[in-house]
């Protein structure tokens, strides 16, 4: 495979018919996008194109066994108009784990990073300046082999497409524990960024929606006595002055977000305790007042605080805490990604 990225640019830009100020979240696609094949046992030359509807033989795999995993990342404009990236190595290495997870090939880092700058660059204006605007990076594997055995692909499509997005406010976040739906299991793909994973969640999500709440956190298989994660978050509960988050394993995504997070509050001075939580200690730092926050870490919305968590039926409020630490956290972020301080950890790039 050769490493030289082939350009077809767009003949004409479709930027002037977007309304940047009114954007639905992962609605509207740049001009371009990055794609390449996997067949006869390699990726093939890489290209960006014109953004454009893809042909698949109906037979294709994914359609069928769901074989796909993806990634969800940024690009941020500073004052300067220079476009950085937040920790993007992190998302192949975890698009790596996942393709290897179903059976799929590892795509090479080189020319993920390569094609990732060549891309931004070109489309470089979708990235509008100022806090909260940026730009939506999807990078993506797909089985394509048109055959329908119930094994792995002989073929495959790796594409990067991009959206513009913009701030993004969560509202009132309110959870619903789970104590009947599992999103993951032991010995499943619960730590990979499968699509499936997010499909057998829409179900559960939606009746808790009815409900009332916007998101579920996710509780062991087994027991659904231990807290892990939520629907594209990772969770955290800061207990007095203590932040508590789940050990990630093979059931939860190891967030880029979480371990940032877990960096600047270790580096911040504030202790922070990696340990499985149970609902019961949740349930008693609520009654008891030790609770002072719940938030989720994910790349969409960097922290999201919540309001309120139900389990069994009971409603817990959570109050609200002026100075938060998720709000430190989120400032502390934002910073190091708009470039407006010192990154210490070498993230921005
Ligand atoms: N958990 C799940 C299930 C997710 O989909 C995401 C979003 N990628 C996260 C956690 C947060 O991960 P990150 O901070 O890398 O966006």
């Amino acid at each position: 495979m050769t490493n030289t990225i082939e350009i077809t640019k767009a003949q004409t830009s479709k930027i002037h018919e977007v309304d940047f100020e009114n954007l639905s979240f992962g609605k509207v696609f740049t001009d371009h996008m990055f794609i390449c094949d996997f067949k006869n046992g390699e990726w093939q030359q890489p290209e960006i194109t014109p953004y454009a509807p893809l042909t698949l033989d109906p037979s294709a795999r994914v359609f069928h066994y769901g074989q796909a995993v993806f990634e969800g990342m940024k690009a941020f404009k500073d004052d300067a108009n220079k476009v950085w990236l937040f920790r993007p190595e992190d998302n192949l290495l975890r698009i790596n784990k996942s393709a290897e997870r179903l059976a799929m090939p590892e795509f090479p880092k080189d020319v993920f990073m390569e094609g990732l700058k060549a891309l931004i660059n070109l489309d470089e204006a979708w990235v509008k300046p100022g806090f909260g605007n940026s730009l939506y990076i999807r990078p993506f594997v797909i089985a394509t082999e048109p055959a329908i055995a119930a094994s792995p692909a002989l073929e495959y499509k790796f594409l990067i497409i991009c959206s513009p997005a913009q701030s993004y406010y969560s509202g009132d976040v309110r959870v619903l524990i789970a104590e009947q739906f599992s999103r993951s299991a032991n010995g499943g793909v619960g730590f990979a960024k499968a699509a499936g994973n997010y499909a057998a969640q829409f179900y559960p999500t939606s009746l808790a929606n009815q409900e009332g709440f916007q998101q579920i956190i996710w509780t062991d298989a087994d027991t659904h006595e231990f807290l892990e994660e939520a629907g594209t978050m990772n969770v955290f509960f800061r207990i007095n002055d203590t932040l508590v988050t789940a050990p990630t394993n093979e059931r939860i995504l190891d967030g880029i977000t979480r371990k940032s997070i877990i960096q600047i509050a270790q580096d911040s001075g504030i202790a922070v305790e990696v340990r499985p939580i149970k609902v019961s200690e949740l349930i008693e730092a609520s009654k008891s007042g030790a609770l002072k926050e719940i938030f989720g870490s994910g790349t969409a919305a960097v922290v999201s605080p919540i309001s309120a968590f139900s389990y069994k039926g009971d409603v817990f409020e959570i109050p609200k805490d002026v100075k938060s630490f998720s709000s430190i956290f989120k400032e502390k972020l934002l910073n190091i990604q708009y470039n407006k301080s010192e990154d210490p950890y070498g993230w921005r790039q």
